[in-house]
């Protein structure tokens, strides 16, 4: 189906905050064009139209940014503040986002394709919640007294590293750049920030908004522009002291092997594929809702999404014709309409990519029981819901992470065989239990190779709960104290006393 110049207008153009449309890159506190005037159009993926025009950064803008960022770490204008005065200006910031909701959520809305509402009460809501969590932490970070035998007083302090470099994916850019910003600067670090280069419009507002929170000048920078020009630059620059990386498994490895030539810290937060596991004993009403919402969640653009189900056989076929049935009502369409549960994909790339997943698995054997096709909307990146089921676990749409709205289903016969299925992938981001029976529960959950379990829901995430991959997800902790302490160090200071 063509579209129609009437039919493109079905979603209504926004009007979004000046700070994301000035074309200019934020260094030293303030708005500059880039070192070579270059600019980049952003796609709005639920109409294909041009949502705003930001400043395509340069490696000169790059050393430009890492120089305020080290300056202002090293005259200690942030650094040197007690935590609780960081704190101070953190739970403004936290304050700010939530005064400035609506901007955030249309920004998001426009720049990813998710729904308003989402945006709102996900995106907005954890971004501000982050900021209020780190602003607590930075009150307490502390070191301690040490017994010791020697003739002296020996205690630690936790110091922060210098400039941290904070690069981040397309598909949740204020959750996951507030992640590590707030973090960071909880610790009295400066940063430099490279959103994804298809979706860096919430960075903008941010840095308007914690110019207002009260983050001095040069502390937090944003450049944005290509990951493959900027990229690099950053991750070597030796006056960078740490990399906070989340994206994919690919470039996660080439930036932690460029880092390690200098010998910096990474946190690299990396692909996913994980297994949900449905057990016969589960709710299957309360279950197949989960079910639903961990692969059609962002479009499927979730790192910790569900997109592979395993359901024991008995009730295998009877899962099958609920999400038949089920999956199809999903509302899909407008991201600004409030009551759309799922929008277009992020960019033509990711739903070019998801249609030949697709396309993959049927040639492999698969059958579509629902979806399997584009949904022709608006200009729009849309992809129907699709479930399909009889693929061989070694198929490319099991295997890989797809990064879009597909549910691969596969039967099992006992719970070692769901234990083993599930870990079968080179990621380990998080899994699901669905079950009644809490000693199943225990007994599965410790066994599955992940950062973390989720039992009889998915995707309860908050900032005091850490999470993190194991094997090709990534390294490293973020969220709860244990983020902190990784943007931080310990010195040991010993005083003689004799
Ligand atoms: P990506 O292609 O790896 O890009 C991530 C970031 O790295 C972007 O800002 C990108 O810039 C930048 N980049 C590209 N080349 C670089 C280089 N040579 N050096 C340094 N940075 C470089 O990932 P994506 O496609 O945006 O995001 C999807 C992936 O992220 C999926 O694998 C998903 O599972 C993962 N993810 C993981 C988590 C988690 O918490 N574990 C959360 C969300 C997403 P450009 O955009 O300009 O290329």
């Amino acid at each position: 189906m063509t579209m129609t110049e009437s039919e493109k207008v079905l979603i209504p153009s926004v009007t979004l905050p000046d700070a994301v449309n000035r074309g200019q890159l934020f260094i030293n506190g303030e708005w500059r064009p880039s070192s070579d005037g270059g600019t980049t159009d952003i796609i709005n993926p639920a109409t294909g139209a041009v949502a705003a025009t930001v400043a395509a950064g340069t490696v000169s803008d790059i050393n430009a940014a890492v120089a305020a960022a080290k300056t202002a770490f090293d005259d200690g204008r942030w650094s040197r503040l007690s935590g609780r005065e960081r704190s101070r200006v953190l739970n403004r910031a936290a304050l700010l986002i939530r005064e400035r909701a609506e901007d955030l959520a249309l920004t998001e809305s426009t720049d990813v394709g998710k729904p308003i509402t989402f945006a709102r009460v996900v995106d907005v809501a954890t971004a501000a919640d982050q900021y209020e969590y780190v602003a607590a932490l930075a009150q307490q970070l502390d070191g301690s007294v040490r017994e010791t035998p020697l003739p002296a007083h020996a205690f630690t302090k936790r110091e922060p590293l210098g400039v941290v470099a904070a690069i981040t994916p397309f598909n949740f850019p204020l959750i996951l750049s507030s992640t590590k910003i707030a973090a960071a600067l909880a610790a009295g670090n400066s940063v430099v920030h490279k959103p994804a280069g298809d979706t860096p419009l919430s960075a903008l507002l941010m840095a308007e908004i914690l110019t207002e929170a009260g983050v001095p000048a040069g502390v937090f920078n944003v450049v944005t522009g290509s990951g493959g020009i900027l990229g690099d630059q950053l991750v070597a620059h030796p006056d960078v002291s740490k990399v906070a990386f989340t994206g994919s498994t690919d470039v996660g490895r080439h930036v932690a092997a460029l880092a390690g030539q200098n010998l910096r810290p990474v946190t690299a937060e990396l692909g996913g594929n994980a297994a949900n596991i449905l057990f016969a004993d589960a709710d299957l009403d309360q279950a197949i809702g989960t079910v639903i919402g961990a692969f059609v969640f962002n479009s499927g653009q979730f790192c910790m999404g569900g997109p592979r189900l395993l359901v024991e056989r008995p009730i295998y076929e009877t899962v099958l014709g609920i999400l038949k049935e089920a999956v199809a009502g999903v509302p899909v369409g407008d991201p600004s309409n409030p009551e759309t549960v799922m929008g277009p994909l992020a960019s033509r790339k990711q739903l070019d990519k998801v249609a030949d997943f697709v396309e993959g698995a049927k040639a492999a054997g698969g059958q579509v029981v629902v979806g399997g096709e584009r949904l022709e909307l608006n200009g729009g990146f849309f992809y129907k819901p699709t479930v399909i089921a009889g693929l061989a676990n070694d198929a490319a749409a099991v295997r890989e992470e797809v990064f879009g709205p597909v549910l691969t289903v596969q039967p099992f016969d006992s719970e070692e065989e769901a234990i083993e299925l599930a870990n079968s992938t080179e990621y380990g981001l998080a899994s699901g239990v669905q079950t009644s029976s809490i000693a199943r529960a225990h007994r599965v959950s410790s066994r599955l190779d992940a950062g973390i379990v989720w039992v009889n829901s998915w995707a309860l995430l908050d900032p005091a709960v850490p999470f993190g991959g194991v094997k090709n997800s990534g390294w490293g902790r973020e969220y709860g104290p244990e983020a902190l302490e990784s943007y931080s160090r310990t010195k040991s200071v010993v005083i003689a006393t004799d």
